[in-house]
């Protein structure tokens, strides 16, 4: 069962990666090895985004974000989990950033299900509920304020750290400032 989900899975991103491989291949390796030449890996603007997986966001065009300047970070919602908390840690005390953006968006589909029904949906197909919380929000301007508040919290992250929350709005792309 484990096999062909596998193989299944191998199948369809075949599919439908060749295209970004070719992509790749076609000049995407040269223009980013040719935008990164010579940069350090600290990031200039001692900066680091944390938004949402969705694909209609481009966090690098929406700051207008160059090679070497930023960290963006992103997971299905843009909330800061363990593992965010993890990234800015190292972000921070190895890399120099100060300035975070916590970046979530109005119409995430993370506002769609309750953690309850996901887990129970995932209980009846898989078999197991995770050990992690899906993390959905009902509202994203309090789950904004919720991670803002927990990178403050945090005994990980530095003292002078920076922190703002935004609300992104995906018709106009404005941020309104949480
Ligand atoms: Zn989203």
């Amino acid at each position: 069962m484990a096999h062909l989900r596998a193989s299944g899975s191998s199948r369809i991103m075949g599919r439908v990666s060749d295209e970004l491989l070719t992509r790749h291949h076609d000049g995407g390796a040269a223009a980013c090895a040719q935008a990164a030449k010579g940069l350090p890996a600290p990031p200039s603007l001692h900066t680091l985004i944390v938004t949402c997986m969705d694909a209609r966001i481009d966090p690098v065009a929406l700051f207008g974000i160059r090679p070497g300047e930023a960290h963006v970070l992103r997971n299905a919602g843009g909330i800061v989990t363990d593992d965010v908390v993890r990234s800015v840690t190292i972000s921070q005390r190895e890399l120099g950033t100060r300035t975070v953006y916590v970046v979530q968006h109005k119409g995430c589909g993370l506002a769609t299900f309750t953690d309850p029904e996901f887990v129970a949906k995932l209980e009846s197909e898989c078999g197991a509920a995770p050990e992690w919380a899906p993390g959905s929000f009902a509202d994203p301007v309090e789950s904004v304020r919720a991670g803002v508040q927990r990178l403050q919290d945090s005994p990980f992250t530095v003292q002078d750290m920076v922190v703002t929350g935004f609300v992104l709005d995906l018709e106009t792309f404005e941020l309104e400032p949480v």
